[in-house]
């Protein structure tokens, strides 16, 4: 009995704005962190992307299916192709976990992001997670060509996968 409550405990459901999409993992969030880079900007209108991360193998939409934009060579982001809400990144190499948009959780509540990436495009206005562990996006050559073009303003292909 008590075995069964905490599995309970532990799923995690979420999804878009419309409902088209729905999804859950049954393992907690494996971790959270604000994402300031220009990408993280861009796919979801904000000042920054804050992730979620689930275990991929406890992860899977149960209703709908993501559309996916591959936006550099190494990663693809999820959103709902109805009403627009971003919902993942996802890593395309060798990955075990999940990003999933931390304000599409049905309860965005129960997870604090504990660091922070991108920090060379934060904006300085938006002051949040003080104190918090800071990183810069990594200097792997596939990611920061297709961060530059887009610190440029330039245009990227569309790559739906
Ligand atoms: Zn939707
Ligand atoms: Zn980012």
């Amino acid at each position: 009995m008590a075995a069964k409550r905490d599995s309970k405990a532990k799923k995690v459901t979420g999804g878009c704005l419309c409902g088209a999409v729905r999804y859950e993992s049954t393992d907690a969030p494996a971790g959270a962190a604000y994402c300031h880079c220009r990408m993280c900007q861009r796919q979801v209108g904000g000042p920054a992307g804050i992730f979620v991360s689930f275990p991929l193998d406890k992860f899977r939409v149960t209703r709908g299916r993501l559309k996916r934009y591959q936006s550099s060579p190494i990663a693809k982001r999820g959103f709902c192709a109805r009403c627009g809400t971003p919902i993942s990144c996802e890593s395309i190499e060798h990955a075990t976990t999940i990003a999933i948009t931390i304000g599409s959780l049905d309860n965005p509540a129960i997870v604090k992001p504990s660091s922070h990436w991108g920090v060379e495009s934060q904006l300085d206005w938006f002051e949040a997670g003080k104190g918090l562990p800071r990183n810069k996006t990594p200097e792997d050559p596939r990611v920061s060509k297709v961060a530059a073009k887009i610190r440029r303003g330039e245009l990227l292909p569309a790559r739906n996968v």
